[in-house]
């Protein structure tokens, strides 16, 4: 179930917020810590407001909400709200509260069994949940992960506390999947947020139910995502996810935020997953992990694709092949001959590869010459400093920029400041956060043609789908 976050302050206002998201959720919980006052008094007649079933909760401070009201004041406002037809009732595992509990009891409403941990995972976590759910109630821990290896924790006690109704949260950036794969967790529902998150780490209830279809994922979905740091700023689950609904594939793709990569791989053998894209930094880290790899990966000591084939992890590049596709009939007609690569970093070693494997004459420019050295002695290439970048100007057909400077939120920055265009060059940068950059316009202006890091992206995440699935990406999306 996915169940909306209510934070608004009047009980009309949290109304709206559920007809607004009924598309997206099973369930909500109103957060009575954010009503205003007079508001709070009326907490009962929200149930009859709404036509889904709706969890109580009355936040405490110390635990993330916003009450500060004596225990007394706090107990009240929940006995009154209980005269309501709520579902659930959120207790504090700490709080002994007799009257709301036999109130809950008596009037049906099942009691979650709650505890934050804003620091970290608690070493008992397994034992607490447990005891949480002793008397049938359903036991919530919302903890911190701060490590691939704490996210592990999580997903490990869907396995351990098999028969125990609980709801398991990983806050903050390191427990996204953790809301994501809620089910994997052994989690009954999954909080959203309608916008602005309340939680560290809330995503919205549409992209759960829509980008994500996290309700329908079952231990038979293959799970599929990105690795980076940082990561979630990728477009790619937006390539994948809607791909594996095109071909009615039970598949989903997810953001993982990495610090360690052997520890990335024991949870990868742990979800059982089918394959991963690689991102900044781990595209050269990986390879030690990889049982095979292809003859590209080799050339280029890069991998972006990494597939699970019978007995290990085997390594691909599907980003010189994504590069080329928008390019490759002007090289195949002739029209690009010579080329100058911006950048010598890991993005440009596949891109040389790929121009140089076509026939192209290469110069390479970067900020740091030995890097651009490297790259051109292993594709037979000229290389030069950035600096000399204008020595170059009105001498070749295709102009690639494959550095990060230009990248967001640094929109007025150009490697190659003061470089004139005669107008005659293709110029592709491969940033595509934002779409145009300033070397770009600047191109543009000068009446160039243009190409964008979202082709590339696109290309590259189509190929990627093709190697995940076995089907070609389906027509019509993403373009
Ligand atoms: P990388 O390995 O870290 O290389 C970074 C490059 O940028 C190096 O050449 C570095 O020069 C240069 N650089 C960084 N800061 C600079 C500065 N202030 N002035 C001059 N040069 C600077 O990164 P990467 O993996 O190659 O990725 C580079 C860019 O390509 C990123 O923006 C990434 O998002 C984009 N990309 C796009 C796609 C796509 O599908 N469109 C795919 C892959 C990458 P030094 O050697 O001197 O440090």
């Amino acid at each position: 179930m996915i169940c909306l976050t209510l934070s608004q302050q009047t009980l009309e206002e949290d109304a709206e917020l559920v007809r607004s998201n009924r598309a997206y959720i099973d369930m909500a919980e109103l957060r009575v810590d954010y009503l205003g006052e007079e508001e709070q008094k009326k907490a009962s007649l929200f149930p009859s407001m709404v036509d889904i079933p709706v969890i109580l909760t009355l936040r405490r401070k110390e635990d993330g909400g916003l009450c500060t009201l004596t225990e007394r004041h706090r107990r009240n406002i929940l006995l009154d709200a209980l005269d309501g037809d709520f579902a659930y009732v959120d207790i504090e595992e700490d709080v002994k509260r007799a009257e709301v509990e036999a109130k809950a009891r008596k009037r049906g409403v099942r009691i979650i069994r709650s505890f934050h941990d804003f620091n970290g995972i608690p070493e008992d976590i397994f034992s607490r949940i447990y005891k949480l759910a002793e008397r049938g109630d359903v036991a919530k821990a919302a903890v911190t992960p701060h490590s691939v290896a704490d996210l592990l924790t999580l997903f490990r006690i869907s396995d351990e506390l098999k028969d125990v109704d609980k709801i398991i949260i990983g806050m903050g950036e390191w427990g996204i999947p953790s809301r994501i794969l809620y089910r994997r967790c052994g989690s009954m529902l999954t909080f959203a947020s309608s916008g602005d998150a309340i939680a560290p780490g809330q995503i919205t209830a549409k992209e759960l139910k829509t980008l994500y279809r996290a309700d329908k994922v079952s231990g038979k979905t293959a799970i599929y995502g990105i690795i980076g740091n940082p990561v979630y700023h990728s477009s790619s689950p937006q390539i994948h996810n809607p791909g594996f609904q095109a071909i009615n594939y039970d598949a989903i793709y997810l953001p993982f935020l990495v610090d360690n990569i052997r520890s990335f791989f024991a949870l990868a053998e742990y979800l059982k997953m089918r394959g991963f894209s690689v991102t900044i930094p781990f595209k050269a880290q990986v390879l030690m992990f990889l049982g095979r790899i292809s003859r590209e990966v080799k050339q280029i000591g890069s991998c972006n694709t990494v597939v699970r084939v019978p007995g290990m992890w085997k390594g691909f590049n599907t980003d010189y092949y994504g590069f080329l596709s928008p390019i490759l009939r002007d090289i195949e007609s002739g029209r690009i001959k010579t080329a100058l690569v911006i950048g010598a970093g890991g993005a440009s070693k596949a891109i040389v590869w790929a121009l140089r494997n076509r026939g192209v004459k290469v110069t390479i420019l970067n900020r740091t010459l030995s890097r651009a050295a490297d790259i051109a002695a292993l594709n037979l290439c000229e290389f030069d400093t950035l600096e000399n970048a204008r020595k170059y100007e009105g001498t070749v057909d295709l102009v690639v920029q494959t550095t990060s400077v230009g990248l967001y939120p640094d929109f007025d920055l150009n490697p190659i400041e003061g470089f004139r265009f005669t107008g005659r060059e293709i110029v592709y940068d491969i940033i595509y956060k934002p779409k145009m950059t300033k070397l770009l316009s600047e191109a543009a202006a000068a009446g160039c043609t243009l190409h964008y890091g979202e082709e590339m992206l696109l290309e590259q995440g189509k190929l990627q789908f093709e190697m995940f699935t076995g089907y070609h990406y389906p027509r019509g999306i993403g373009e």
